[in-house]
């Protein structure tokens, strides 16, 4: 038993005497399952670990939320691998959470119980310094983030402060919604930031989760823009995706598109694709990079070509909760037709080989319960 008190102290990041409201046969909500990151390591040595955890207990504001589907995100490669790694181990990863309220803390009134409700990467904000009086939550220095700094989807409950969740349009089903929450939202946000207007080429390097979203929302606003998608060679899967949903023009990283490119975005996990896109932009263009972390260095960039005639880089960090306020109605509206490849809870390790594979057809979604 003091083995797993002290499990619970490190998992939970709790005081000895919180714990014993915690244990199991002392609390009346009883246990879930879990993937539980544990240790940094490269993610072909499997190291989430099911476990059987104390079920959750919202606190002041906070919702319990039951999860029926977390969707499968590049960044548990980043967290897993340490490239970001948790605040804390051992961290439930998973910020793409779609679920319903099963309980609600002292206080929380925007939702009721039985309430089919999101959870995405932001997970607080402090409200109160510079860069959240201005809107931009995304930048907040004491920021939590989901599946980082508080315990993600990759369980059977989750809790989040009620002003960190969302209510999910009735025209998806849990495992379609789960990738808007963060391929969808942070794609959206993407596009917003690139500069792309009506007519204009848009360049997509990689095309997974997030691309195969952003494509949908960028032919609905832009029907007279054009966008070129480029992938690695072998990713067959990918090309023909980009097709079916309307692809102007598919070629491999490294090729010249028949037009330069009005704007890009990136969302490949590797630096080339960086210069590539630079080197077919048109002049005054943007690059608008959306990854966390970069697996391997950008290039060195030869000025003339890469950046001369006010040419942009932009990264995109994190999300607001703006960003997935008018996303999801507008997914519903347009509507967004997520391509997903579900898993259980238990094969998660295997979803995430195949997300750094690059062999996901759409998203990765982990479908938890009914
Ligand atoms: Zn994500
Ligand atoms: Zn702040």
């Amino acid at each position: 038993m003091r083995e797993y008190r002290d499990y619970l102290a490190r998992t939970a990041g709790m005081a000895q005497r919180q714990l014993h409201a915690l244990l199991p046969e002392e609390n009346e909500g009883g246990t879930m399952k879990a993937m539980v990151l544990e240790r940094i390591a490269s993610v072909e040595e499997k190291s989430l670990r099911l476990v059987n955890l104390p079920k959750p207990v919202p606190g002041r504001g906070q919702l319990l939320v039951k999860v029926s589907a977390c969707g499968v995100c590049h960044t548990e490669l980043d967290e897993i691998e340490g490239r970001v790694a948790p605040s804390r181990l051992p961290m439930i990863l998973g910020h793409e959470i779609v679920g319903r309220v099963e309980s609600l803390g002292s206080g929380a009134s925007r939702f009721k119980k039985g309430d089919r409700v999101g959870i995405a990467w932001i997970n607080w904000a402090c409200g109160k310094c510079r860069f959240c009086l201005k809107g931009e939550e995304n930048l907040c220095d004491s920021a939590k983030w989901t599946g980082k700094d508080a315990h993600g989807g990759y369980a059977q409950y989750a809790v989040v402060s009620e002003d960190f969740a969302y209510p999910i349009p009735e025209k998806f089903t849990d495992v379609e919604a789960a990738p808007l929450l963060c391929a969808g939202v942070i794609g959206y946000r993407a596009l917003r930031l690139s500069g792309m207007e009506d007519g204009k080429v848009l360049g997509l390097y990689g095309f997974g989760a997030s691309a195969h979203i952003v494509i949908q929302v960028a032919k609905h606003k832009y029907p007279d823009g054009k966008v070129f998608v480029f992938t690695r060679p072998q990713q067959k899967e990918h090309q023909d995706l980009a097709r079916k949903l309307g692809a102007d023009w598919i070629g491999a990283t490294g090729d010249t598109p028949p037009e330069r490119l009005g704007c890009a975005i990136d969302f490949t996990p590797v630096g080339e694709p960086v210069r590539e896109a630079l080197r077919n932009l048109e002049k005054g263009g943007r690059v608008v990079i959306n990854a966390i972390r970069k697996a391997t260095p950008i290039p060195e960039l030869n000025y003339t070509e890469h950046l001369w005639y006010e040419k942009e880089v932009k990264s995109i960090a994190n999300v607001t909760r703006r960003d997935a306020q008018e996303f999801l109605p507008m997914a519903a509206e347009i509507p967004i037709v997520p391509e997903t490849q579900e898993f259980k809870l238990e094969e998660a390790n295997e979803a995430l080989f195949l997300v750094k594979e690059g062999k996901i057809r759409g998203a990765g979604v982990l479908k938890i319960a009914e």
